[in-house]
């Protein structure tokens, strides 16, 4: 992540607790991402490559991304609620970088779409741009998603999801999509199946930024669910890799910025997943037994758990 820096001190709230030499006394701090990022939830927009900026919030650790252009801000991802996406709205209005003109859902799940609703009371004909299986998951899905979680006792925002009005995206598509922003050109694309059926990921080619939707993740490992394609995933990375560079910056759906480096690796694991679950069921192991059996990257736990179950799923339905 060398080279890699912003500003930062401004955000005055923050500052007592970042360390020197990070705070000047100028209040202008240059300090690599990385190290200042995973210090802190950043829960407001720091720029992070060239009119890129990204705000990582604590409810569900997730991301936000926002791209300036002259034709007005794109905003990846909503958060979790109707609340919350107007918390996400107050602050890139503080950011004060340029009204709302798009709106992208990386994929379907609560934490990236929740927050549609606020955007669209901003501004009615917003459009909303996902993956066509992603508003049609959001569709048939997301209402007893909202349900599960509002009414589930652990769940300290409940109030506000019940709350929440569930907005479809309006614009889909199947394979790509460029939103044209006059002084620069975004590039949407679906890289094949993997997290879920309609995972897309955003390329802000001038500023050598992919932003990775749940494809990637930093912060956890990446949610393998019953909505998963696991078998198809890593191909799905090497479709991905092929606009990641050297110094190219990706944002994961959840956690700090990563580089090319961090998403061969994490490739390299769902690689590993695969592959053990498809010797498993080439040596006829039963599913309830492939979890203890098997030799995984990772601790096993519900991830581990759904991949059995999808790949089993895929291979012997095939
Ligand atoms: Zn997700």
């Amino acid at each position: 992540m060398d080279g890699i820096y912003l500003l930062w001190c401004r955000l005055a709230n923050w500052t007592p607790l970042l360390p020197p030499p990070w705070c000047t006394p100028s209040g202008v701090v240059r300090a690599p991402i990385r190290d200042v990022v995973s210090v802190l939830y950043v829960q407001t927009f720091i720029e992070v490559a060239e009119r890129v900026w990204v705000a990582r919030y604590e409810w569900a650790d997730v991301n936000v991304t926002a791209i300036g252009s002259e034709r007005g801000l794109v905003v990846v991802d909503t958060h979790g609620s109707t609340a919350a996406g107007r918390n996400v709205l107050a602050d890139l209005d503080r950011l004060g970088v340029g009204s709302v003109a798009h709106v992208v859902n990386s994929h379907w799940h609560w934490d990236h779409t929740f927050g549609n609703a606020a955007f669209r009371e901003a501004a009615r004909d917003v459009p909303i741009h996902a993956h066509e299986e992603a508003a049609i998951w959001l569709a048939d899905r997301g209402e007893h998603m909202k349900r599960r979680f509002a009414e589930s006792p652990d769940q300290p925002h409940g109030s506000e999801l019940a709350a929440t009005e569930i907005v479809i995206p309006d614009l889909t598509f199947a394979y790509a999509a460029v939103l044209d922003l006059g002084d620069r050109v975004l590039e949407l694309a679906f890289p094949g199946r993997g997290h879920t059926s309609g995972d897309i990921v955003v390329r802000v080619a001038d500023a050598d930024v992919v932003i990775a939707g749940d494809l990637v993740e930093e912060s956890a490992k990446p949610w393998i669910g019953m909505d998963s394609w696991p078998l198809e995933w890593p191909a799905t990375l090497d479709v991905v890799l092929e606009s990641v560079g050297q110094n190219t910056l990706v944002i994961p759906g959840h956690g700090v910025p990563v580089d090319r480096t961090f998403v061969r690796a994490q490739r390299k694991e769902i690689n590993q997943i695969v592959q053990t679950v498809r010797t498993l069921a080439g040596q006829g192991v039963p599913a309830d037994r492939a979890a203890v059996e098997g030799e995984w990257p990772w601790e096993v736990d519900d991830r581990i758990h759904n991949a059995v179950a999808r790949g089993y799923e895929a291979l012997f339905s095939s």
